[in-house]
């Protein structure tokens, strides 16, 4: 079997897929109140070319790990199918959800059923009306009862990632914290990056990671976790002696490059080797031109030759990529 190496000696195992670019939030560190243009229906992957993308990462380039993103997947319609299929594929990836909750509620069974391991589900704050202010819905109860319906469908450790903006939710991380443990969610706080549609990120505004760290240790005694964090991207702590933990996922200011074995397909079928890379490999191109399962493998392995060593986020001469996180896929 090919592997998705780079020049860097990394190998790509872990495949985020985006199944829309749409969301039903409008989350303020990720695109405007309006939203943003959406990628019309034509350009957008069908179930059967994913499905097809998919099983050659997985079963030509050991890809390993399957994680569905977006946008928001849950609206994607055939979510529950796509994940039936990609659990069927010989050899079998893990495969996991991030996602807004909204809807996950009625979803998290029959998501479940067809094969999903486990759930990432972005939570910010547990007050209503902070969660109104940042993703501009007040839909906090609805991502409550979805992380409860992920729990009690078995689709655990549940994660919730969480991003602190300052002056909006930045005195909330040890409330966060003392809720995610009493329900048994496993919680990460992942630093703002420069991803979002507006351009709005700015380096010396940002919450970092000593930042998190230090509201943390005013109210709960962390020590860093004894296991190798090897290509997780979260540095993990116990908290209070354990066995509860909090990770910190510090893209800006510890940056993880040199251990990451992400490579990401993008809605309408573009590989991208780096969430800030600058060129993407088009995929659906040639898919729907009849390449080949050997061509289209070929034109994966080539994309991820090319990965640059570093996000390059500190450097004078970062460009924000093209494409927001939501775009992406995140
Ligand atoms: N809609 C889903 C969700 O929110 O979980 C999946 C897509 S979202 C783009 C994936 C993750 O990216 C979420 O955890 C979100 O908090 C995070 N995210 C979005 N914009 C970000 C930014 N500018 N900096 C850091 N994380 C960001
Ligand atoms: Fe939607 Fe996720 Fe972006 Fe929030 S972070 S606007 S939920 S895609």
């Amino acid at each position: 079997m090919q592997t998705l190496s780079d020049a860097f000696g990394r190998a790509a195992t872990d495949l985020r897929v985006s199944l829309t670019d749409r969301c039903n939030l409008r989350c303020s560190y990720c695109m405007p109140a309006e939203g943003l243009e959406w990628l019309p229906d034509d350009s957008v992957l069908t179930d059967d070319e994913l499905v097809r993308l998919i099983s050659i990462a997985t079963g030509m380039l050991g890809v390993n790990e399957v994680r569905f993103t977006g946008g928001e997947p849950l609206v994607r319609r055939g979510l529950v199918d796509i994940v039936r299929r990609t659990a069927a594929l010989d050899p079998r990836p893990e495969i996991s959800v991030t996602t807004n909750a909204l809807g996950l509620a009625r979803n998290a069974k029959a998501l479940a059923e067809a094969g999903l391991d486990r759930v990432n589900v972005s939570l910010d704050t547990i007050r209503a009306e902070t969660f109104a202010e940042i993703t501009r819905r007040d839909r906090m109860q609805d991502v409550v009862a979805g992380l409860a319906a992920a729990h009690e469908a078995g689709l655990g450790p549940v994660k919730i990632n969480a991003v602190l903006l300052r002056g909006v939710n930045d005195d909330q991380a040890p409330e966060l914290l003392r809720w995610a443990i009493e329900h048994d969610y496993h919680l990460r706080f992942i630093e703002q990056m420069p991803l979002d549609a507006q351009h709005g990120w700015r380096r010396d505004t940002m919450i970092t990671a000593d930042e998190i760290l230090a509201a943390l240790e005013a109210e709960f005694a962390l020590t860093p976790a004894q296991e190798p964090r090897g290509s997780a991207p979260a540095e993990l702590f116990t908290v209070d002696g354990g066995p509860a933990t909090v990770g910190v996922i510090a893209s800006v200011t510890r940056p993880f490059c040199g251990d990451c074995d992400r490579v990401r397909l993008t809605a309408d079928g573009q590989v991208r080797n780096c969430l800030f890379a600058r060129e993407e490999s088009d995929l659906r191109t040639a898919l729907r031109a009849g390449a080949s399962d050997l061509e289209l493998a070929q034109r994966w392995v080539s994309a991820v030759a090319g990965k640059l060593p570093g996000h390059g986020i500190n450097d004078p001469s970062f460009l924000q990529p093209t494409r927001p996180m939501s775009a992406i896929g995140g």
